[in-house]
């Protein structure tokens, strides 16, 4: 048995198990570090079966490198009482198990390669559209760390002031993808929130272009075999079909595979697991703890 933390920014998912076909979760908001924490404590407490290791998916600015002091903290966040916050040492303090951490998004990669729509790929993304935009990539089979940790919310591309007046939400950069397409900036430039644009609004359309700019970014990048799209503004089921369609006039005919010329549909798709991606790619971080290696990501080819 393995335990998992979603830790995100506005809520923790909590859950206990194998997989997905055993896995059992609880939620609650996520408010100050003390009380947030005490609350995950007690769910693994109150379920009494004992968990080998537990894995954090956690929102970010993180420290994923093991040697660095710091490491499992939550960094520089602008969420009241979390920066510098001891995240992985509180609930290896509390349970004395080895603990995985990794970002909320590589999260959400790890368990859709294991047993979603990644399952079987060695290159992919895992992008999250919420209150913020943020990714995972799994490149040859293994998640993307670098330097401190992918930011893919914060790829800087091109904004039409004409076309979109909107000079965007991001507080570092303005009129970032995160700053034009995230949640939040769907609200700050149309004045109503995300969820309540109809179908035919022109929020859509100009959405699905940065989104399909941000793709093809990834795209000529990492050259993934796949991209998945989670996430609250992914809600919107219409916004798939928009954003492949804009994702290959881009491309003009640029990259002549199959996948892309062809299989737009599975190229860029939701997340298999839906939104227990993350949670239950932390019990993948706890497993691989508890080894002290990576495990095999891939399970049989989808
Ligand atoms: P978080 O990013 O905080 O973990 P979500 O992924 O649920 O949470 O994203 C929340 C954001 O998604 C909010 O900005 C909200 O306006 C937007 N959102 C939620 N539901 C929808 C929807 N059905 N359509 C479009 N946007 C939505
Ligand atoms: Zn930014």
């Amino acid at each position: 048995m393995f335990g998992g933390i979603e830790a995100g920014g506005t809520k923790f998912v909590c859950g206990i198990g194998t997989g997905p076909e055993d896995l059992e979760t609880d939620q609650f908001p996520t408010s100050s570090p003390d009380i947030t924490v005490n609350n995950a404590i007690r769910f693994f407490r109150e379920r009494r079966i004992p968990v080998e290791a537990i894995g954090i998916g956690s929102f970010g600015p993180v420290d994923l490198h093991p040697r660095s002091p710091t490491y499992g903290h939550v960094t520089s966040t602008p969420k009241v009482g979390w920066p510098n916050f001891n995240l992985a040492g509180a609930i290896r303090n509390a349970f004395g198990v080895p603990v995985g951490f990794d970002t909320d998004v590589n999260a959400a990669m790890l368990g859709e390669a294991r047993w979603g729509a990644a399952r079987g790929l060695q290159d992919a993304v895992y992008l999250t559209i919420g209150t913020g935009i943020g990714g995972g990539a799994l490149v040859h089979g293994e998640l993307i760390h670098g330097l401190i940790h992918p930011e893919m919310g914060h790829l800087q591309i091109p904004h039409d002031p004409a076309r979109d007046p909107f000079p965007g939400s991001c507080p570092y950069h303005g009129d970032c993808l995160e700053g034009l397409a995230s949640g939040p900036a769907l609200q700050a430039r149309w004045g109503v929130p995300a969820g309540t644009l109809p179908e035919e609004h022109p929020a859509w359309e100009l959405e699905a272009h940065y989104l399909a700019l941000g793709l093809v970014n990834l795209t000529v990048t990492l050259s993934p075999q796949r991209i998945l799209l989670g996430g609250g503004v992914m809600q919107q089921p219409h916004l798939f079909e928009m954003i492949r369609a804009e994702f290959g006039r881009l491309l003009n005919n640029y990259l002549r595979h199959p996948e892309v010329i062809d299989h737009l549909d599975r190229f860029i798709q939701p997340p298999g697991l839906g939104p227990r991606a993350g949670v239950l790619g932390s019990l993948v971080l706890a497993e691989r703890a508890l080894s002290g290696s990576p495990t095999q990501l891939a399970g049989e080819p989808a």
